[in-house]
């Protein structure tokens, strides 16, 4: 139960675990002869693996359709598409609310509070979860109605998860939320918990983590969350 992670971009990561190779929310794909240290995925780089693409929503910073050009050197390459997303590829077309088995892992899909779906994905005995736009989006400048809206349909989606051992949490920490840049990352730690808690959807912004690990809030989970500081950033689980 290992698993070997790279930060991509924005939300983008890839995940290599025993017999796969995940890829989520990929999006800045520059530069054009960078690799995995770069935070790139060059397809030739993962030929010889089982790779499966996710994208959450179709907002240009979650999926780019270069993704169907590694079919290319990726025959068996496959996709998992929240439904928002609109092609003719030959895809898994996922709605929120489901569960879908794929024969060798399993993926649960949640509603997300901006658009699209948040995945649980169990394979390899790894159980991640990505959120793509979940988050507990509190704007100061929003209606108390909206951000009550809000807090109510977060609450709800993550209340959901409960009970789940989630190894690998990817999770919005945006600092354009302000004061409240972290209500939706220390939610799931509080309902659901994570071994392992990678905060995404930052912008360029890393002062996120300084923060965060000074953060009172944070305090009892601060140990569990990753800290990168750069793009093609590489841990270990
Ligand atoms: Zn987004």
């Amino acid at each position: 139960m290992s698993a070997k992670v790279w930060y991509l971009y924005n939300s983008g990561f890839a995940v290599q675990t025993a017999q796969h190779f995940l890829i989520f929310d990929y999006y800045l794909d520059k530069p054009k002869d960078g690799g995995l240290a770069q935070g790139v995925i060059n397809p030739s780089e993962i030929k010889d693996l089982d790779v499966v693409v996710f994208a959450s929503h179709s907002h240009y910073d979650h999926f780019n359709p270069v993704i169907f050009e590694w079919r290319a050197q990726l025959p068996k390459v496959r996709y998992v598409l929240s439904d928002d997303i609109r092609t003719r590829e030959d895809a898994v077309m996922v709605h929120q609310g489901n569960s879908y088995d794929l024969g060798d892992m399993s993926v649960r899909v949640f509603d997300s509070t901006d658009i699209g779906v948040a995945f649980l994905v169990k394979v390899d005995g790894l159980c991640i979860y990505h959120a793509g736009d979940l988050n507990w989006w509190h704007w100061e400048g929003e209606t108390q109605q909206y951000n009550l809206d809000m807090a109510k349909k977060y609450q709800s989606q993550i209340n959901q998860m409960a009970g789940e051992q989630i190894d690998l949490a990817f999770v919005p920490v945006d600092p354009r939320l302000e004061g409240s840049y972290l209500r939706g990352l220390d939610y799931l730690m509080r309902t659901v918990g994570a071994k392992t808690a990678v905060p995404m959807h930052f912008g360029e912004d890393y002062s996120a983590f300084t923060r965060l690990m000074a953060d009172e809030q944070a305090a009892d989970y601060a140990d569990r969350v990753e800290l990168l500081n750069h793009r093609g950033q590489c841990f270990e689980l």
